[in-house]
């Protein structure tokens, strides 16, 4: 037997499961971003391929001594960067389950449990997040958990290209056949997540076929003037992606509009809500998803702001035969009786892969060790704080909001009325502060200035952090001053 003995691997267990908590319960007292040079981890490794088994100790020996200093801590209570990347310990205990079971969920009858408790959540999410019937499986529709939004968003315009070639009654379409043509187009704005121009590269449409519709949101009269120009081209609009909650600023194209203008040219509506779709558990959110019953198809990441970690989309599409139609090949050894009765859902036609894990048992898990009551005010939470920061923001002579804020994210800069002047500082600011280990943030530019953002998300992010925080950004200002200097980095004390 090469596997370790149960009785082993309960031991081990334990070992590892209080490494993780104790590693949780440290993190505040670690700096947020460690400092490393590039080969550090190379050069610091153990023997990684033994010719003789190991003891377990010794690899977490290896993760304390190598590992966790050259890590980036997302979890970390003074992580701001990018989008939060949740990976509560819930949802570490959900991942364990589901690969303990070691199921592989291609096939309905691969994995029933697999795919029906996958199939169960995202109908119960859909009415939670305050999406209509027609997303669910009972109205026709359905949601699967992809790995990324990136890849809902290549499966989505895969589909769409299938449903915009696709020869009535023949059950096959142009594009299944011949591939693409050269005249499909799919529209996005400057602020559409780069994942819809790499599925675009990757479905092999080129880069030709993006439309950059005007405005930080979508403006729906730029898309419909595009898109009649377009078509009168002899072009096919294939797919439309309005944004709700853009990666930049957080901005919320108008779903609504765009889905109306869309859908006169048949083109496949897509609403990358990775972010800040989530929020929609909240009623007071819920206007963020106004329009999406329109929509063809829909993601939010519940891996992001969800407390669930890596990995865990959220798609939906309201049509549930559209992705099987675009993506199933059924070689011999596929074949099964329950897939050719109908009466059940095959994941690996809703997806790129063919295997699939049951991602759905730390997304349950999350659910039910958190209740949506306990969703709601993970997010509630973080709104609040993130008011609370961009109102101190507004008070502070020498700050700025570089955006309006967006749900829990706030984009600010430096303020002195030289733009020049602000960019340098704002900088600086920024690397400084990482520097210090205490914070990290990232950045964007807006209206070809410079900003800070501040996504506040974290699992255990709390006021005290983003007062920390807001001092950090405050005192870190003030050695900056004067303005004019040239960007500083290092660590600041006290
Ligand atoms: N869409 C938006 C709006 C995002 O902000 C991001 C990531 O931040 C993505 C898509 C890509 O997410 P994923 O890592 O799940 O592919």
């Amino acid at each position: 037997m090469t596997d370790l003995d149960p009785d082993e691997f309960r031991r081990l267990g334990h070992a590892v499961v209080d490494w993780v908590a104790s590693y949780r319960a440290a993190l505040p007292d670690r700096p947020v971003r460690p400092d490393v040079t590039p080969g550090q981890v190379r050069a610091g490794l153990p023997d990684l391929l033994p010719e003789h088994p190991q003891p377990i100790g010794t690899l977490l020996d290896a993760v304390d001594r190598v590992v966790v200093p050259a890590t980036v801590a997302w979890q970390h209570p003074g992580f701001y960067g990018y989008f939060p990347a949740n990976a509560a310990l819930a949802s570490l205990l959900g991942d364990l389950l589901s690969g303990g079971l070691g199921s592989q969920g291609m096939l309905w009858s691969t994995s029933p449990a697999g795919t029906e408790v996958e199939q169960a959540l995202l109908d119960g999410l859909a009415g939670a997040l305050g999406l209509d019937d027609g997303f669910t499986f009972a109205g026709g529709g359905g949601g699967t958990i992809a790995d990324s939004a990136s890849s809902a968003a290549l499966v989505a315009l895969v589909a769409a290209l299938h449903r915009s070639s696709s020869q009535e009654g023949s059950g096959t379409s142009r594009w299944r056949d011949e591939g693409v043509d050269g005249r499909e187009r799919v529209y996005v704005t400057a602020e559409t997540h780069s994942c819809m121009a790499k599925a675009a590269r990757v479905a092999g449409l080129g880069a030709r076929a993006l439309r950059v519709v005007e405005g930080v949101e979508m403006s729906p009269d730029a898309l419909a003037a595009l898109l009649r120009a377009d078509v009168a081209a002899g072009l096919r609009p294939v797919l439309v992606c309005p944004t709700v909650g853009t990666t930049g600023t957080g901005a919320v194209d108008p779903v609504r509009a765009i889905a109306g203008v869309a859908r006169e040219h048949g083109a496949w509506v897509h609403v990358d809500a990775a972010w800040a779709g989530v929020a929609a558990l909240c009623p007071e959110h819920r206007g963020l998803l106004d329009g999406v019953e329109l929509a063809d198809s829909f993601c939010t990441d519940a891996h992001k702001w969800l407390l669930t970690a890596f990995d865990a989309s959220l798609l939906w599409v309201r049509d549930a035969t559209a992705l099987p139609a675009a993506l199933s090949i059924t070689p011999e050894y596929l074949r099964d009786a329950a897939s050719e009765s109908g009466a059940v859902v095959d994941y690996r036609d809703w997806q790129v892969s063919l295997g699939r894990r049951f991602r759905a048992l730390k997304l349950w898990t999350v659910l039910h060790t958190h209740g949506l009551e306990g969703l709601r005010a993970h997010i509630r939470g973080h709104v609040a704080l993130a008011a609370e920061l961009a109102g101190r923001v507004t008070a502070e002579p020498g700050f700025a909001l570089a955006a309006p804020p967006s749900l829990a994210l706030v984009c600010l800069r430096r303020d002195t009325g030289d733009p020049e002047a602000d960019d340098r500082a704002t900088r600086a600011l920024l690397e400084t502060v990482n520097a210090s280990g205490r914070a990290f943030l990232s950045h964007t530019v807006i209206d070809g200035r410079y900003a800070i953002r501040v996504a506040v998300g974290g699992v255990t992010t709390g006021r005290e952090h983003v007062d920390a925080l807001w001092d950090l950004l405050r005192s870190t200002a003030d050695l900056h001053t004067p303005l004019a200097t040239t960007p500083t980095s290092g660590t600041i004390v006290g």
